[in-house]
């Protein structure tokens, strides 16, 4: 398969300027099979190695849908861990440079809560998290997810493993059912298609195999 250029793609000028600069030339497969479904509004089951460019994925779907003038949460990003939840979020902040007052949250367990309260009271247009803590803010009421466009869910097979299912099941019964949902995981157990039925509608579902 040839390698494409991101310009191929109707992505916002900022965003291409910014993927030359990060010297971002190329889609990898990844990015290639997924950004058209994305960009088109469609639910998306996406599996691919570690490594393979899933962030800028769903990242540059997500940023281009992003309206910074309306300054309530529009994305939520799931990940497993705090770890892959920073490093989400700081690739989202390279992919947004040029964007300009793009805010991006990040809201995980073992972190203290009072500080993420007075973020969350400053707003933000993405929010980062893992499910434990995104439900716990949802049940005090500090995190409102009913104006949310887009739900990621980043490795979703280690979330399900880690015993996530029922904070994500939660999580998602507070967004509306017209969200796209996008669905990311290296691997794809039975227990992954169960939670797309339930979540998902008509996915489009890719597979790239190769390590990019
Ligand atoms: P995954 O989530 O699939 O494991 P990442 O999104 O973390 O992969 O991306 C892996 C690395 O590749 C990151 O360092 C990222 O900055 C880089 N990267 C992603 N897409 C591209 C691209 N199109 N061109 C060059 N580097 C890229
Ligand atoms: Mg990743």
């Amino acid at each position: 398969m040839s390698q494409q250029p991101f310009s191929q793609i109707a992505l916002k000028p900022e965003l291409l300027r910014n993927l030359e600069s990060l010297e971002y030339h190329y889609m990898t497969p990844i990015q290639q099979d997924s950004l058209p479904v994305i960009l088109d509004g469609r639910d998306l089951i996406a599996q691919g190695k570690t490594g393979s460019g899933k962030t800028a994925a769903f990242g540059l779907g997500v940023l281009q849908a992003l309206d910074t003038s309306r300054f309530h949460v529009q994305s939520l990003v799931l990940c497993p861990t705090r770890e892959l939840a920073d490093q989400v979020a700081q690739e989202l902040r390279r992919l947004a440079r040029q964007i300009p007052n793009v805010k991006v949250l990040t809201l995980c367990g073992g972190m203290p809560l009072g500080p993420q309260i007075g973020s969350l009271e400053h707003g933000a247009h993405i929010v980062v998290g893992t499910p434990g803590r995104i439900e716990e803010h949802l049940r005090k009421g500090t995190l409102r997810l009913d104006r949310l466009q887009h739900l990621v869910l980043d490795e979703a097979d280690r979330m399900l493993e880690m015993g996530f299912q029922e904070a994500v099941d939660a999580i998602v019964a507070t967004t509306p059912s017209s969200r796209q949902t996008l669905l990311f995981s290296a691997t794809y157990p039975q227990e992954i298609a169960a939670i797309a039925s339930r979540i998902m509608r008509e996915p489009a579902r890719i597979e790239v195999e190769a390590l990019h």
